[in-house]
């Protein structure tokens, strides 16, 4: 395949690549965004294959089958809510890729066109470092992201004195063994740069509170991009280096609007280090306090007895997948002439999106649906809150309590409605660990039980 023809396809490729991420910016065009971004990987994948350099098509194909299988497999078998963590391990096996690919350029540098053993060019050594340290950053934080979204590791920030100060040290020597990576090309230099920059990885994701969870991984989104990039550096293939930006360029505005959402700086968090200036205090003495509580009847009754309804959905109306049981609440009660609309928290869920996907599946109208900004002033004025498996999104701590992790992040003023529904199965705290003492106030009635189930019995009692 002539030059020019790659240079064209790829081209067609990344256009397409573009066109998803457009789509993809809205739950309504995200069908069309995903075939833009199918169509455009083909389209690179058979440009790639066709090219002349390709010794093997048995390991290709091979590789092809076993990945292929496995993404299957998993893409069968995930719940939707393991979702956050399945793209928390994805980052990290693609910064370990690119360590792989600038571990194999150094140690053949011929197949790579960049020089031979021990004379290879100075700015494909840059390059090299500068992806393998990308790369090795994106997979221990993914890791450590992946351990803290499973459970398998606490979701509290862990701090320790000198943080910052350790994590800048340890950037500065990263630097200096890059340097000495160019000059020296040793092999040991190379390694070393591998392992501290794993090691700063974790240190860069452990101070990171519960709650600021969402900037992270929409961070170590980015980080990828990035990573990706640098391989496309070593491989020469422009292709990636354009996709890798676009991955990298998405995942950092993302970040922007996540850390905007929950009013943190984007630079302590490229640096890793909000969540640590809180102490993380959480536990409040609720033993002598008293819950109101309320089944599907009476909360049938309050909300058809309102003229206006505000419906904050969270995680575990993910977790009970409780959207279409709710929509069906939703449109009974606006047949009785209420008005009802939707509150979306920009990290309500365990997501970017998350709710906005799952309502967008049941096939609630889009102009329900506003986000924090739009709907916020209009509690105040709304008869009744009914929050279904959300909670740290709703918590006045954010507001009061500076010591907790998350103080500062905007919530949704349910507090300020007539009448506040809470539907969960106990008193248990949400992602953040933190207490909301709004389960405690006299206009908060809690329905205790699973969010699917409890709709359906609002639904049958409304009927
Ligand atoms: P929370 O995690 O604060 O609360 C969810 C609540 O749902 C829990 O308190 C739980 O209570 C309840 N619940 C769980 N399962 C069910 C069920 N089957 N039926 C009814 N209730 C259920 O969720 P929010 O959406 O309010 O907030 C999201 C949190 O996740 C934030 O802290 C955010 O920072 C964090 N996060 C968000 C990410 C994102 O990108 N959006 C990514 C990573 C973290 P109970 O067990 O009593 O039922």
């Amino acid at each position: 395949m002539s030059n020019n023809l790659v240079a064209i396809l790829y081209l067609v490729s990344a256009i397409l690549f573009i066109f998803a991420l457009r789509g993809l910016s809205h739950p309504e065009s995200s069908r069309r965004g995903n075939i833009f971004g199918i169509a455009g990987m083909v389209i690179a994948i058979i440009t790639t294959l066709m090219f002349k350099s390709v010794l093997s098509y048995t390991e290709i194909g091979a590789a092809i089958l076993i990945g292929g299988l496995i993404g299957t497999f998993i893409a069968l078998k995930i719940e939707m809510t393991a979702l956050p963590q399945l793209v928390a391990a994805f980052h990290s096996l693609v910064g370990l890729a690119a360590v792989f690919v600038a571990a194999a350029a150094f140690y053949d540098p011929v197949s790579f066109n960049i020089g031979e053993k021990g004379y290879i060019a100075s700015s494909s050594l840059i390059e090299m470092s500068i992806g393998t340290f990308v790369g090795a950053i994106t997979f221990s934080g993914s890791i450590l992201a992946f351990g803290k979204l499973q459970g398998t590791i606490s979701g509290q920030p862990i701090v320790f004195k000198f943080q910052h100060t350790i994590n800048a040290i340890i950037f500065l020597f990263i630097i200096l063994l890059i340097v000495f990576f160019v000059i020296d090309q040793s092999p040991s230099i190379f390694w070393s740069i591998v392992i501290v920059s794993i090691i700063l990885g974790f240190l860069v994701v452990i101070p990171i509170g519960g709650a600021d969870m969402p900037v992270v991984i929409s961070m170590l989104n980015s980080y990828s991009g990035w990573a990706a990039c640098g391989i496309g550096f070593t491989l020469s293939n422009n292709l990636l280096i354009i996709t890798g930006a676009l991955v990298g360029a998405s995942g950092a505005i993302l970040s922007y609007i996540m850390s905007k959402g929950m009013n943190r700086s984007i630079i302590s968090v490229v640096l890793g280090g909000f969540g640590g200036e809180q102490s993380g205090a959480t536990k409040a003495d609720n033993s002598d306090k008293v819950v109101k509580q309320g089944n599907a009847e009476d909360a049938a009754y309050i909300l058809k007895n309102a003229d206006s309804v505000i419906i904050v959905p969270g995680y575990g109306m993910a977790v009970a997948q409780a959207q279409h049981a709710l929509r069906e609440m939703g449109d009974i009660l606006k047949k009785e002439g209420i008005n009802v609309r939707y509150a979306i928290h920009p990290v309500a869920g365990r997501m970017p999106g998350h709710m906005n996907v799952l309502l967008a599946e049941a096939n609630v109208p889009y102009e329900e649906v506003l986000e924090l900004d739009e709907i916020n002033h209009d509690f105040p004025m709304t008869e009744v809150s009914f929050v279904i498996g959300a909670n740290d999104v709703t918590n006045p701590a954010a507001k009061t309590d500076q010591t907790s992790p998350i103080y500062g992040m905007p919530i949704l003023d349910v507090e300020k409605s007539g009448t506040v529904l809470f539907i969960k199965r106990s008193m248990a705290t949400g992602y953040s660990g933190v207490d909301n003492e709004l389960f405690y106030r006299d206009n908060t009635t809690m329905l205790f039980g699973d969010a699917k189930k409890m709709c359906e019995g609002i639904v049958k009692a409304l009927n």
